[in-house]
């Protein structure tokens, strides 16, 4: 049960090998989307699978893109699609029938198609959700979770991204209209959390109009249902977008957490990462959530070129006034991308580097004082800021505090006295009988930071449960390298 989700969902191996078994004759070749997390497991041991049967086999997706190469040999297919294989699909398949089958070993000589970028978005047909049936996969907040890409490309080219190298930067769109019929496709098939998986969905006010106006326009075939429907979308809104009057009051009446690709508050760094936007459009932004009472998620990056341990903990700190929930994650350097040329023209990576390692392991940028243990420790801080932000969903300040007690006393059943001591929150009993005990301790932790004497600034809370009662045990003081670096920036600050 503590594995991802897509481990726990979808087919087990077991079940592949049964459906080979039986239908596998029936079929002529066979076609593998490789993601990139599946590339490991299952894409090898289907590959396996259907050479044993001696059928021919065509690979696409994303990592067959950006890994040709390497996902050739993982899984000896015999053509691969890189880019989008809408209008390449006969041509591949019609190649891999062409080739004569031997043996489970690497094709002599694969081919290598590159697909055409799709302008017409509109005439593809719709997916076949019959074959992927939604209810087998999570559900998000309790209802059946569907997923849709109705954009694709995008223009900007920040530094560290690779969307461009599967996607290309042209950006096209659906129609409204059409938009509309992916929804309620989905729809019929019971789905009532839309996640849109576009890599940038509202690009510009034109595009939100296109998707907000397509909802509506769905909701008036099925009200019932539209009306009992959550919105999401994984990548965010543009930031400059999010600047515009009016736009995050309209989106976040249907879709939830409004997330923003900001990346880094360090103007430098947003400058250098080429991101189309600066921080005067994040700062209207962030006055546009106030307004609309929704709370900011952000992508905040740890380890760009020019972070060093101290500036990053001056980011954390930053945020952590911002009161927004932070996404964080460390840099990845992926192949393609203008970061990983840089990398390589620098010496910092090698021609054989895994980009793979980069998910849980930021390659440190020389000089900058950050090693991979450390990047951990603020992204954990990060976490806890992130919290508290989106459990209470309002901005905290001092002000505010009394506020905040009270949606906790609401949310969690708390009892609690706070003493106030020199305008600082001096000590805190908490007991009661709450939900999600982890997610206290992370809030109590955050207030703490804000609101504690300087000596206090970090402290851990640890919580004990007593005759179906958490109390607060103990609060230890900072510990980890990470914390030592922001209890210095609040001390400089205080001088
Ligand atoms: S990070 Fe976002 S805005 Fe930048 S190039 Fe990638 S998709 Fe476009």
């Amino acid at each position: 049960k503590n594995l991802p989700p897509f481990r726990r969902y979808g087919q087990t191996n077991e079940m592949i090998t049964h459906w080979f078994a039986e239908n596998i004759q029936e079929f002529d070749a066979v076609g593998l989307c490789t993601c990139q997390c599946n590339i490991i497991d299952s894409i090898r041991y289907i590959s396996v699978l259907v050479k044993g049967y001696g059928k021919p086999l065509v690979i696409g997706g994303p990592a067959a893109s950006t890994l040709t190469d390497k996902m050739l040999k993982i899984t000896c297919a015999d053509v691969c699609v890189v880019g989008e294989g809408e209008l390449v699909v006969d041509e591949a398949f019609t190649k891999a029938l062409g080739i004569k089958q031997k043996s489970i070993r690497l094709t002599e000589n694969p081919v290598v198609i590159h697909g055409k970028c799709v302008t017409e978005l509109d005439k593809l047909p719709l997916p076949a959700w019959d074959l992927a049936r939604p209810e087998n996969y999570p559900k998000s907040d309790g209802k059946l979770r569907g997923i849709l890409a109705v954009s694709r490309g995008c223009p900007w080219a920040c530094k560290f991204c690779s969307v461009h190298t599967i996607m290309g930067r042209n950006h096209r769109r659906m129609k409204q209209k059409r938009i509309a019929e992916h929804l309620l496709h989905l729809a019929r098939f019971g789905v009532k959390f839309f996640t849109f998986i576009d890599d940038n969905l509202f690009i510009n006010k034109k595009a939100v109009d296109d998707v907000m106006g397509a909802i509506d326009k769905a909701e008036k075939v099925m009200p019932k249902h539209f009306k009992a429907s959550k919105f999401y979308s994984e990548e965010g809104m543009e930031v400059r977008v999010a600047a515009e009057e009016g736009i995050i009051e309209r989106v976040s009446k249907r879709f939830v957490y409004i997330a923003l690709g900001l990346e880094s508050i360090n103007s430098k760094r947003i400058e250098a990462m080429q991101k189309p936007f600066n921080l005067g459009h994040f700062k209207r932004a962030l006055t546009n959530f106030r307004r609309a009472k929704v709370t900011p998620r952000v992508f905040y990056l740890i380890g760009l070129p020019g972070d060093t341990a101290k500036s990053v903990a001056e980011d954390i700190v930053r945020l952590g006034r911002l009161c927004v929930d932070v996404r964080q994650n460390n840099v990845q350097i992926l192949p393609g991308t203008q970061l990983h040329k840089q990398y390589l023209e620098e010496g910092i990576i090698n021609k054989t580097y895994d980009w793979r390692l980069s998910a849980s392991y930021t390659v440190p940028y020389p000089k900058s004082g950050l090693t991979s243990k450390l990047i951990r420790q603020f992204r954990s801080i990060l976490g806890a800021i992130g919290t508290a932000a989106s459990e209470l969903d309002i901005a905290i300040t001092k002000d505010s505090l009394e506020e905040i007690v009270s949606k906790l006393e609401k949310k969690y059943f708390v009892q609690y006295f706070v003493l106030e001591h020199n305008g600082y929150l001096d000590s805190m009993y908490v007991s009661g009988n709450m939900f999600n005990s982890s997610s206290l301790k992370h809030i109590l932790e955050i207030i703490m930071i804000r609101f504690s004497p300087p000596e206090y600034k970090g402290a851990k809370v640890k919580l004990v449960k007593k005759e179906n009662k958490m109390f607060v045990e103990s609060i230890m003081y900072p510990s980890t390298a990470a914390q030592e670096y922001i209890s210095e920036v609040l001390k400089r600050e205080k001088h």
